[in-house]
C-alpha cells in the first residue's frame, strides 16, 4: 500500500489511525477480512458513544483490573487478531505490569495465523504470550477449531480478559464457569450481555485507562479487590452504557445538529 502520512490535524486523526494499523494488520496476515467489518460495526457505536471513555467504562475497567489481579495466577487475557493489530504495545504493557499472559486466541483460527500474531506480540516485548507452542484442550460448545485453547491458559483460567470478541465464544467461556470481561463498543452485542464486566469502550482507550489502574490496584489490599467485584453491578453500567447513547440521540433529535459549525 502507497505510503499516506495522515495529517495530525486531521478532525478523525485517531480513528483513521487505528483503521491504518488493522489493515496493515490484514496485510501482515494478523487480521482477518472479517475482523474489518467488525471494526466498522464498533467504530459506529463509537460515534454513539461521543468517542469517549464514559464513567460506566471507568466503573468496568476497575471492576476488570481488580478481578484480573484478584484471581492471579488463574487469570489471562485472550489476543485476536484485532486487538493485537489495535493495541500490541498496550496489551503488552499490561501483561508486563499485571505478571497476567497474553493468550493468542481465534474464532478464525489457523496456526499460521497464530504464529504471526505471537511473533508479533513479542516484537513488542511481550514474555508472557501463549497460542502455538502449548498443551490443548476444547473448550465446550465451539466447534474445532473454534474451541482450541491453551491448557495452562484459557482452559485452567477462572478470570478471562476478552475484546472484540464473538458472542458465542464469551457465551462458551461463561457456561466453563469462568468470570469474563469484555471490551466491546456496543452495548446490545451477545458479548455485552453475556459477560460479568462489560467495558462499553474503544478497545485502546480502555486499555489506557486499564494500565493507569493496574498501578493504583497492584498495591490494593486482596479484600478491597474483592469489595470492588462484589459490589460491581454489570446491569446497571450496561444501563448506563444505553442511556448516554440515548441522551446523546436525544439531544441530537432535539438540535439537529452535533458538530457546531
Ligand atoms: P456478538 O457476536 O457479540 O453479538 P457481533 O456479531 O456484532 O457481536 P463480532 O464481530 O462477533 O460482533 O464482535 C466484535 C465486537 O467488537 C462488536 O460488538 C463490535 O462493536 C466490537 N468492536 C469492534 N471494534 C472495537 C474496538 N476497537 N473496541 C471495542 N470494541 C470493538
Ligand atoms: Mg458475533
Amino acid at each position: 500500500m502507497a505510503e499516506f502520512e495522515i495529517p495530525r490535524s486531521h478532525p478523525r486523526y485517531v480513528s483513521l489511525k487505528l483503521r491504518e494499523r488493522l489493515v496493515k494488520g490484514f496485510e501482515d496476515g494478523l487480521v482477518v477480512p472479517q475482523g474489518l467489518i467488525a471494526h466498522g460495526r464498533g467504530e459506529a457505536f463509537d460515534y454513539l458513544l461521543g468517542e469517549k471513555t464514559h464513567e460506566f467504562a471507568l466503573k468496568a475497567i476497575e471492576a476488570a483490573v481488580a478481578g484480573l489481579i484478584y484471581y492471579k495466577p488463574r487469570s489471562i487475557i485472550s489476543v485476536n487478531g484485532n486487538m493485537a493489530a489495535l493495541a500490541p504495545d498496550l496489551l503488552v504493557q499490561l501483561s508486563e505490569a499485571l505478571e497476567i499472559p497474553l493468550e493468542v486466541n481465534l474464532f478464525y483460527r489457523t496456526e499460521e495465523r497464530v504464529r504471526r500474531i505471537e511473533e508479533h506480540l513479542r516484537a513488542y516485548g511481550a514474555k508472557r504470550v501463549l497460542g502455538s507452542q502449548c498443551r490443548r484442550a476444547r473448550l465446550p460448545g465451539l466447534e474445532s477449531p473454534r474451541g482450541i485453547v491453551c491448557v495452562d491458559g484459557i482452559y485452567s483460567a477462572n478470570f478471562v480478559l476478552v475484546g472484540i470478541e464473538d458472542g458465542d465464544r464469551t457465551e462458551a467461556l461463561r457456561k466453563a464457569g469462568k468470570v469474563v470481561a469484555a471490551v466491546d463498543l456496543n452495548p446490545f452485542s451477545r458479548t455485552a450481555q453475556m459477560a460479568d464486566i462489560t467495558i462499553v469502550d474503544e478497545l485502546t482507550r480502555a486499555l489506557k485507562e486499564a494500565l493507569k489502574m493496574a498501578e493504583r490496584l497492584l498495591n490494593t489490599p486482596r479484600s478491597e479487590l474483592k469489595e470492588i467485584l462484589e459490589s460491581y453491578d454489570n446491569r446497571k453500567v450496561l444501563a448506563s452504557a444505553f442511556k448516554a447513547i440515548l441522551d446523546r440521540l436525544t439531544d441530537a433529535a432535539n438540535r439537529g445538529v452535533v458538530i457546531e459549525p
